[in-house]
């Protein structure tokens, strides 16, 4: 399998090139040549446990000459063990719906089920190339800590991460500043998500600082988190199937980048018997209006209980775009350049309906978390919440429908303790409480980070 740029500009590369190079060096997107279909293996599936569908899942994107089945074995099981269930994505049921919990991981939210993937894979792909890797990533909270994690105390790797500064919580901070090994550069900008993932675009699209510096990329734009998040959605639709009399699943999902939900759009064209794919945002609604309206347009960043979703420009969009727009690059290209000049586009035309899409505000984030910890005692994640809320609203009530539960609850004390007045705890982050730290401060400015970096790397 060889990957290509939804761009069009890149000349066909494999898995282990598409990762190293994060964003196709022409600014698109990395997607596969094509997407196998799989419908008939898995089917057959549901008796499997977590790792090995990740193997058959990402056996079927990446080359046995590139990878060889011993070794991506071992990569997978490393990344899982780290997990607190053999599970991995374990499912609960509570009022009707399941809830699949992604929380499990070191970091306490899904990002980890990708991060701890790519981690082991740049360590197994740099000792092979006796290469060095310097990653530069922007994070909205959760990404920050899941990287950080993933590629801590590895040999060959640098990783810097730019959050905004104090419009993370508290906790996600302190998971990222507490992190003291020397091959760990937190920074804190003065700007919003937005301005940290720009900074980094840019950063890319230099050619020439990309390969001075070995750049690479753990954001959701690097395939490999698409693929091994593309895993527990196969997985999840032939659990749930299997346990409903072979019915399609439907997923909702709390979306911010739109890399998650992406994933599931992967899936469900791998094969996996997904009906409906519910997407789900909070008040930075730029997705579940595109897609209830065709019209993509940049609004203003807003503050929410779920900062994790507090997004506007979501970069995966353009992997979906792609597809939607029949694989032809030259459409996205121009598409992609109109939306950056205008701050809109017209999809009237091109949206195919494999997604519905709906919103929760902070009213019904807040009710939905009290409703559910009244009725059973079970406590969501603000994220998780609006994914839920609007599940109740949107969801084929004949089908079983998978809300992802991004994170747990502990990671957002203040939100939940504004719903149900009492306060969650995990025990992973009581330990950082009064901890060190270490992060530096920087203005949002592209100049500056890149300053920052080339002398920490001297
Ligand atoms: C990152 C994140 C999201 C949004 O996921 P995307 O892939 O960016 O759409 C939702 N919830 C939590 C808890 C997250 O960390």
């Amino acid at each position: 399998m060889n990957y290509i740029s939804t761009r069009g500009g890149i000349s066909p590369v494999n898995f282990s090139s598409a990762v190293m190079m994060g964003l196709a060096d022409d600014g698109g997107l990395i997607v596969p040549q094509h997407i196998p279909n799989l419908a008939k293996e898995i089917c057959s599936w549901s008796d499997l446990n977590y790792n090995e569908i990740a193997f058959r899942v990402m056996r079927a994107f990446i080359s046995e000459d590139d990878i060889a089945d011993e070794d991506l074995h071992t990569i997978i099981d490393k990344s899982y063990a780290t997990f607190e269930t053999p599970e991995v994505t374990p499912f609960v049921k509570q009022q009707g719906v399941y809830i699949q919990e992604m929380f499990h991981g070191p970091t306490l939210a899904f990002k980890d089920v990708a991060l701890q993937f790519l981690g082991n894979l740049f360590e197994f792909i740099l000792k092979r190339t006796g290469r060095k890797l310097n990653i530069i990533a922007a994070t909205s909270g959760d990404t920050g800590s899941a990287a950080i994690q993933g590629v801590r105390g590895k040999d060959n790797i640098q990783i810097f991460v730019l959050h905004p500064f104090k419009k993370v919580s508290p906790l996600q901070e302190l998971q990222m500043t507490s992190i003291l090994d020397e091959n760990v550069h937190n920074i804190a900008i003065e700007g919003t998500f937005d301005d940290g993932q720009r900074i980094i675009k840019d950063l890319f699209a230099d050619l020439d600082f990309k390969g001075k510096y070995d750049l690479g990329a753990v954001n959701s734009v690097n395939w490999a988190r698409v693929l091994a998040q593309v895993v527990y959605y196969v997985y999840g639709a032939v659990k749930l199937s299997a346990q409903n009399d072979g019915k399609q699943v439907q997923f909702s999902v709390p979306t911010g980048n739109f890399g998650n939900i992406f994933a599931g759009y992967v899936a469900r064209q791998l094969g996996a018997p997904i009906k409906t794919l519910i997407l789900a945002t909070n008040e930075n609604d730029i997705l579940s209006r595109c897609i209830n309206s065709g019209v993509y347009e940049l609004g203003a960043v807003h503050q929410s209980l779920s900062p994790s979703m507090d997004i506007q420009v979501a970069s995966n969009f353009e992997r979906y775009l792609y597809y939607a727009m029949s694989e032809n690059p030259d459409l996205v290209r121009e598409s992609m350049h109109a939306f950056k000049a205008q701050g809109k586009l017209d999809l009237r035309e091109f949206l195919d309906g494999s997604f519905i899409a709906g919103k929760g505000d902070t009213e019904e984030t807040l009710s939905t978390i009290k409703r559910y910890y009244d009725a059973s005692g079970y406590v969501l994640d603000p994220h998780t919440a609006v994914g839920v809320f609007v599940a109740e609203q949107l969801a084929d009530k004949e089908l079983p429908v998978s809300c992802l539960a991004t994170a747990h609850p502990a990671k957002f004390p203040d939100a939940v303790e504004q719903a149900i007045d009492s306060h969650v705890t995990h025990p992973s982050l009581e330990v950082l409480k009064g901890g060190e730290t270490r992060c530096a401060k920087e203005i949002a400015n592209r100049d500056a980070i890149q300053a920052y970096i080339e002398k920490t790397l001297a």
